[in-house]
């Protein structure tokens, strides 16, 4: 099987590596075009300990295939992650295909989903996605942005992280907790989710960027929080420039083998 090409901008040199981990041939990337505050030892360091807490992070959207991750993440806009999951394990049961989900139809997916937010809409995006994967894709989901953002309810953010997750491709998903971390730590400022995006391509070391994504989501859900920032429970706390900082001591730093299901769906609400 063909391995996905890393998806990376610019044209520069690659950044010098800082570990001894390899970094892949043939991708380059440009340096940062802004005068960052964090010296890149500081951001392979706080990648590093991210990558101690979740060796292999994962997002939370139950999927089984590339076409039920897409249609979760399609469903995931302005929803929660618990919420979406409550709704797909029945939906998914009885349509994990374009096929079925097309045959399904819009009215009888519109049932399953009732309990997430704009799910008329949501429906309706999701017959007509499953309509064009069959009639432009042979039922296949797509492996290139292109494609995917030419989908009915598909746009960059989702097209990202269908990348990322189902073909390994070094996308950079933005979504609330992104960008917010982007902002608020000073590593990859932006006034757009692009333009935070951008940054964070350039700035995460490459041999990094497979999970940044995940990790990043999942430490501002469960610790640098919208309001309230948790940073006694923080593992960068000494690295970190954000201004709401209430401490230089980090945390412990021990790899999280399973998250609390209770917190998990507690957070994944708020
Ligand atoms: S120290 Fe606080 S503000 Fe900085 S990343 Fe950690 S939780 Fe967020």
């Amino acid at each position: 099987m063909t391995k996905p090409k890393p998806e990376i901008a610019g044209n520069a040199p690659a950044p010098k590596k800082l570990t001894g981990k390899p970094v892949a041939k043939g991708v380059k990337r440009a340096k940062p075009r802004w005068k960052s505050p964090y010296a890149e030892a500081e951001i392979e360091e706080i990648f590093r300990r991210f990558a101690v807490q979740r060796p292999e992070p994962k997002g939370e959207l139950e999927h089984v295939n590339a076409f039920t991750l897409l249609v979760a993440v399609v469903l995931s806009a302005q929803a929660t992650d618990a919420g979406v999951n409550k709704a797909t394990r029945a939906l998914f049961a009885v349509a994990d295909t374009p096929a079925k989900m097309a045959a399904l139809g819009e009215a009888r997916i519109a049932e399953y989903i009732r309990t997430i937010g704009l799910w008329r809409a949501k429906a309706k995006n999701v017959a007509l996605l499953s309509e064009a994967l069959l009639r432009d894709h042979n039922g296949e989901v797509p492996d290139t942005r292109e494609a995917l953002v030419a989908l009915p309810g598909v746009g960059r953010k989702t097209a990202n992280v269908v990348l990322n997750s189902a073909f390994g491709q070094l996308t950079m998903a933005v979504d609330t907790h992104l960008f917010r971390l982007g902002n608020r730590l000073k590593f990859a400022p932006g006034k757009t989710p692009e333009e935070v995006e951008d940054k964070l391509v350039r700035v995460i070391p490459e041999h990094y960027l497979r999970h940044a994504h995940h990790w990043l989501i999942l430490h501002g859900r469960y610790v640098c929080k919208a309001r309230k920032p948790e940073c006694p429970a923080c593992v960068i706390a000494d690295l970190c420039k954000a201004d709401e900082k209430t401490t230089d001591i980090p945390a412990p730093l021990v790899p999280i083998e399973v998250l609390d299901p209770v917190q998990a769906e507690i957070a994944a609400d708020r």
